[in-house]
């Protein structure tokens, strides 16, 4: 059996019941083979067998009082995954769907991101099972300050930096920080996504999406293609799907999905400036369904409990979750003329619908090089923060823009070195894992 089957074996037989983690895993090593061949000494030292087990993993009890006063009790968590080349950093999802598993998979993955993005940063994330869909404002900040009453201990400026994800973005982020700050008597940039008056920085509420578009122009740089007069289908409507929506706008495509877990809409006419700020009121300010674009957009349609992928488009832009593209909507994707997928949300593709990519040939950015635009636009965060300086909106978006150049970049380079070209998948994987590995070789056994 051959090393990383071997690997996986074991993996598989200590958490068995974790399937998220074990997805996330096994595409980033089923990729590594020529790498261990080429440096033996990895296998020796036991590299890939260190950097699937996290460093720490705290879980805790969140007891807070709803709004009739019935206590309930949700659990926390946080994966301090690794931390060679930087203090740990990665969001906090609360989601009801959040597990072990899903916290595992997102940490994982965020390792290789960061390493990517080339800031000094390590891997961690975390978060909950909390629901904040349909609670008051009092009920999220009673959750958000038992939440962080118990995790305050265990990060810090220099040790663990968490951010936002899924259910959790500024109000929550504002929660968490006051009661930080209360508890441990610092005011230091130990979140990040924080607001603009306080330490946040610019561009970073817009950054995953804009990184995800910049990267996206690159790949279709690559293949002589651009975004201009093109289609793209989004699924999501958050954060991340709305400043996606935006920059293709900036740079002449249409969009005409957006989708949240009710189901998608389509405009055929495109959702221009003025209904995507329809949208962002909607989602950010009235915390309402995406059902309602279809009452003030008459041309438009809902889809109730659908994704959006049957919609032919040239480009697909997964905002939502984990595992929304399966391999029917890859086909259906790919049957209908997309040339590229680029993945905006963590792990959205499913295995097979990655082989449907791959064997399509169509140009695919997987999450963790696409979508690392927010983590990278986070460490920006921490470098005002550690300076006591804020830098303009120009300066944070030229330097996002470089980043993720960049990272197209290593990611094509790495493909080309291994002979895999044109393979961004395989490409980011090395690219990200040599970082992480040279330093966990130079930094012994730890
Ligand atoms: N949750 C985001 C991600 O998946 C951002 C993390 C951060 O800014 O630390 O990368």
């Amino acid at each position: 059996m051959s090393h990383v089957h071997d690997i996986f074996d074991k993996i598989k037989q200590r958490d068995p019941a974790q399937p998220e983690f074990l997805q996330a895993a096994w595409e980033v090593i089923e990729t590594l083979e020529p790498v261990i061949e080429r440096n033996p000494h990895m296998r020796e030292l036991a590299v890939l067998e260190r950097i699937l087990e996290p460093e720490r993993m705290i879980l805790f009890r969140v007891p807070w009082m709803d709004d009739t006063g019935q206590v309930q009790v949700n659990r926390g968590m946080r994966v301090q995954f690794n931390s060679a080349l930087g203090p740990y950093k990665g969001g906090l999802r609360f989601h009801p769907s959040v597990t072990l598993s899903i916290i595992k998979f997102l940490g994982f993955e965020q390792i290789f991101k960061n390493a990517l993005t080339g800031r000094p940063i390590g891997g961690g994330k975390g978060g909950s099972d909390f629901d904040p869909k349909g609670k008051s404002d009092g009920e999220v900040m009673r959750f958000c300050q038992s939440f962080m009453t118990e995790l305050f201990r265990h990060i810090g400026a220099n040790v663990d930096v968490p951010a936002g994800d899924i259910g959790v973005g500024g109000r929550e982020i504002g929660f968490l920080y006051g009661q930080y700050k209360r508890l441990s008597r610092q005011w230091e940039g130990v979140l990040t996504g924080k607001g603009q008056g306080w330490g946040g920085s610019l561009i970073r509420p817009e950054a995953t999406g804009y990184g995800l578009v910049y990267f996206v122009r690159e790949m279709l740089k690559a293949r002589g293609e651009a975004i201009d007069g093109r289609t793209t289908v989004i699924s999501g409507s958050g954060n991340v799907a709305q400043y996606a929506a935006e920059k293709i706008l900036d740079y002449g495509g249409t969009v005409v999905t957006m989708s949240d877990s009710s189901g998608f809409i389509h405009d055929p006419e495109g959702i221009d400036r003025a209904k995507l700020d329809w949208i962002m009121d909607l989602k950010n300010v009235r915390r309402g369904r995406i059902r309602e674009y279809v009452k003030e957009h008459p041309g438009a349609t809902f889809h109730e409990g659908k994704r959006p992928w049957s919609v032919p488009c040239e480009i697909a832009l997964p905002c939502a979750t984990q595992n929304e593209i399966d391999l029917e909507d890859a086909e259906t994707l790919v049957n209908n003329g997309c040339f590229a997928v680029a993945e905006g949300a963590n792990m959205p593709s499913t295995p097979r619908a990655i082989e449907v990519y791959e064997a399509g040939r169509i140009a695919y950015g997987p999450g963790k090089a696409a979508n690392a635009g927010g983590v990278a636009t986070s460490a920006l965060e921490m470098t005002q923060n550690a300076q006591f300086d804020r830098w303009e909106r120009e300066r944070v978006d030229a330097e996002l823009d470089r980043i993720m150049t960049e990272i197209h970049a290593q990611c094509a380079d790495a493909a080309a070195e291994f002979g895999h070209e044109g393979d961004l998948f395989v490409g980011a994987n090395i690219a990200g894992f040599l970082k992480v590995a040279n330093a966990m070789l130079d930094q012994g056994v730890v």
